[in-house]
């Protein structure tokens, strides 16, 4: 088949490590003269590509909800050819190619290549770096690193995407610039261990130093940084934070539980009280830090009273941002050989009940910022409103600043310094000063 001149049309489900991979998926395809788009809905498309999540049960039906969407689709004669790719297909694919015979063909999270191959395509090393970005012009996802080398007993992460590997720091401030003469002025460092980076080619950590370098890039004002993991925690990244101002005081750092004894079940290395002599470390430096995490409950063998030691830290650390997860029994995980005892609806209650205590927390924290004065990032507008993000808060996840549109003219992706006037839970309302 001649794909040279077809649409392909790239589907991206799951984190913001697929967003980047179909950002170069699309932009290898773009360089090789073919015409392909990120889930563009006006397009007629030949071909399909899904890139899968395989992280937890609610991630791996929504992409295989997907896959059996398009099947449909190419049953019915409306695509030609559809290529599933991402975590979901690395770690299933015998399965999946059992199961879904309308794919055409199934791909690791490590085989662009290949994947181009379908397309009469060649990887172009020259690319390395430049992207088709999904996210809007103003901000973009850096991936610094691939894989992990920790050992979570829950975590089916290294299974889907292999050992650690570090960019070198070149390499990164090479693609920093070139994001930023695109008009990128935030950048969101990605890794599933941000503070591994730099132990496996430089030998030591050197998360610092590269913050250091990205932030001589010009034209990058916001430099935000995701997934730490708190054992071992280089410490100096809190010193370079705190003395430079292009690293937002921001730091998402899932804790995944306090319970010492589900921590140590669930491989983390580290104790209640270490994390709370971290968390003070991070504060006492860093003093306006917004520590952003996530837990996971009904971990098999949670107990109420496990679970009631962790409501009780999460009252007493007040972090800034928090998320909260069921656990999913993973295969060939080592907490699969452990019973997965708490009950589906134990797990849904005790999230909603975490959740809550933090809606108080976060309605606590936001009000106390009513009449102060914000830099924002204004990220789009919707409705009556300009949507934007202080340093503190990371898109999708986090809180926004509402700005009434029908009052005030701003343009998305500039700096805006606002006061806030009113405050939600999760939701901050300003006007421009
Ligand atoms: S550090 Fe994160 S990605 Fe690595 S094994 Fe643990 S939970 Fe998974």
């Amino acid at each position: 088949m001649k794909t040279k001149q077809h649409k392909v049309n790239v589907i991206t489900l799951g984190c913001a490590k697929n967003i980047v991979d179909s950002e170069n998926i699309v932009a290898q395809l773009q360089a090789n003269k073919i015409d392909a788009e990120h889930e563009h809905s006006a397009m007629e498309p030949e071909v399909v590509i899904i890139n899968t999540c395989g992280f937890i049960d609610k991630a791996k039906e929504e992409s295989i909800n997907t896959i059996l969407d398009y099947a449909d689709e190419k049953r019915q004669g409306n695509i030609e050819k559809l290529y599933v790719t991402g975590c979901l297909s690395q770690r299933y694919k015998d399965n999946l190619e059992e199961e879904i015979p309308e794919v055409d063909a199934f791909f690791g999270t490590m085989e662009l290549p290949s994947l181009l191959q379908k397309f009469e395509a060649d990887y172009k090393h020259e690319l390395i770096g430049q992207r088709s970005l999904i996210t809007p012009e103003h901000y973009a996802y850096l991936k610094i690193s691939e894989g992990c080398n920790r050992t979570c007993s829950f975590c089916a992460i290294p299974l889907m995407r292999g050992k650690h590997i570090s960019r070198t720091i070149e390499s990164l401030v090479e693609e920093a610039k070139l994001l930023a003469a695109k008009g990128v002025r935030e950048l969101m460092l990605i890794a599933q261990e941000l503070t591994y980076y730099g132990l496996d080619i430089y030998k030591k950590r050197s998360l610092a130093e590269l913050l250091e370098k990205l932030s001589e890039v010009d034209g990058i004002e916001w430099i935000r940084l995701h997934y730490a993991y708190p054992s071992k925690f280089p410490t100096d990244l809190f010193d370079v934070m705190a003395a430079n101002d292009k690293i937002c005081n921001y730091l998402d750092m899932p804790l995944q539980h306090a319970n010492n004894d589900i921590l140590k079940r669930m491989k983390r290395q580290i104790t209640m009280e270490e994390t709370m002599e971290l968390i003070q470390h991070a504060r006492n430096t860093v003093k306006d830090i917004a520590i952003r995490t996530t837990f996971m409950v009904g971990f098999p063998g949670e107990t109420e009273a496990e679970f009631e030691s962790l409501c009780a830290f999460v009252r007493k650390m007040e972090f800034e941002r928090l998320g909260v997860f069921e656990y999913s029994h993973e295969e060939n995980t080592s907490a699969h050989e452990l019973v997965d005892d708490v009950p589906q609806e134990v797990k849904i209650e005790r999230k909603a009940r975490l959740m809550n205590i933090q809606n108080e927390i976060s309605l606590r924290k936001n009000q106390k910022k009513i009449d102060q004065t914000f830099k924002v990032l204004i990220d789009r507008k919707e409705g009556d409103y300009f949507y934007g993000r202080t340093e503190y808060d990371s898109p999708e996840v986090d809180n926004e600043v509402l700005i009434n549109a029908k009052e005030h003219f701003l343009r998305v992706g500039d700096f805006v310094k606002v006061k806030i006037e009113d405050a939600e839970a999760y939701d901050l309302f300003a006007s421009p000063i």
